[in-house]
């Protein structure tokens, strides 16, 4: 519930105003998992406003750990559906101290993009901003419960789910992270991957938010990029191309394009050429990320030298362009992956 949701129901319960801070915070900024936690409202008021509303649970059913620190947590929800997060931790001097969280928008994904293990189960339905916002809360108190110092304080939309598809409650989420109140996390520090929904991308570009867009591009030619990514079809490279440099104009913001490196598939010097040429005119930086083998392990990552020669046809063409740090290999942690295995 928003801040405004939250005096509308004390407004009903004839609570006064303050009240519907308080709860805010202990639900948005606390994290609490249940009404019965909040320690400085009287058993009368707690029972009165779990008859009105309830807070969103999460259940564990299991989680891996990476060697890099990297932990994929699988949770149940209450339908008892599956959705998976993923959370990266960057220590050291070369990456900035700082805790990522990736999280799902939807239960399952209807894009079907050939490399995804998400796409492969199909759609089920959209998450809830409280089941979004679920994800964030549930693993800062597993942080709080490690005494980690630092909480999750960058969030990416890029787990199961095509979160421009789910956009309102993508949204209220966003908004609800960046209340002063709450999590109070910059806009800035958080990104929404899309694999190229061309309405949305000019609806979010009308929002002017200073939110960090990044765009799954993964081919340089229709004809190779309609043979991993459906959605393609609908919208093709040229049509994609305009809405990206019109959420640039509106929102002077550099885009992200992000381009899966698959071996024998989309990875020669040529391809990269004509990927330049694609990203010329576009304020962009485009992150090349050697693919993580999905559970068909139909795609193989191309050899070192052969990333190494495409970066340089990119970087020499005058694009910026960065080979991605990988986290997580060791524990499949490309989204799907974990749920795939336990829903086998
Ligand atoms: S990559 Fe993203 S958009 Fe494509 S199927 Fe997977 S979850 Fe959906």
């Amino acid at each position: 519930m928003s801040l405004e949701e939250i005096k509308e129901l004390m407004i009903e319960l004839n609570e006064p105003a303050f009240r519907a801070k308080q709860l805010f915070e202990w639900v948005h900024k606390k994290g609490i998992e249940s009404i019965e936690d909040i320690s400085n409202f009287s058993k009368e008021l707690k029972e009165k406003i779990a008859q009105n509303a309830k807070i969103t649970c999460l259940n564990l059913k299991t989680k891996q750990v990476s060697e890099d620190g990297t932990i994929k947590y699988l949770f149940a929800l209450e339908d008892n559906n599956y959705i998976e997060c993923v959370l990266m931790r960057y220590r050291g001097t070369k990456s900035k101290k700082r805790n990522t969280l990736c999280v799902s928008s939807q239960v399952g994904c209807a894009m079907g993009c050939g490399f995804c293990a998400t796409g492969l189960g199909g759609f089920k339905r959209n998450l809830t901003a409280g089941e979004i916002l679920s994800q964030i809360y549930t693993v800062n108190n597993y942080l709080k419960i490690e005494n980690d110092d630092l909480m999750v304080g960058n969030i990416v939309y890029m787990g199961m789910g095509e979160p421009l598809l789910n956009f309102e409650n993508v949204l209220k989420s966003i908004r609800l992270l960046n209340e002063l109140l709450g999590q109070n996390i910059s806009i800035r520090r958080i990104t929404i991957s899309t694999c190229g929904i061309v309405p949305k991308i000019v609806d979010l570009a009308d929002l002017n938010l200073d939110i960090v867009l990044a765009v799954s591009l993964h081919a340089p030619t229709d004809q190779l990029r309609s043979q991993i990514m459906p959605v393609n079809q609908q919208y093709p490279l040229k049509v994609l191309k305009e809405a990206c440099i019109y959420y640039v104009k509106k929102t002077r913001r550099r885009l992200t394009f992000e381009y899966a490196l698959v071996n024998n598939f989309n990875d020669t010097k040529e391809h990269a050429y004509v990927l330049a040429d694609y990203l010329k005119d576009i304020f962009s930086h485009i992150n090349l990320i050697p693919v993580n083998p999905t559970v068909t392990e139909k795609f193989q990552r191309p050899q070192r030298v052969k990333i190494q020669d495409f970066l340089e046809v990119l970087t020499s063409s005058g694009i910026e362009a960065s080979i991605r740090e990988e986290r997580g290999t060791d524990i499949a942690a490309a989204c799907g992956q974990l749920r795939g295995k336990v829903v086998e």
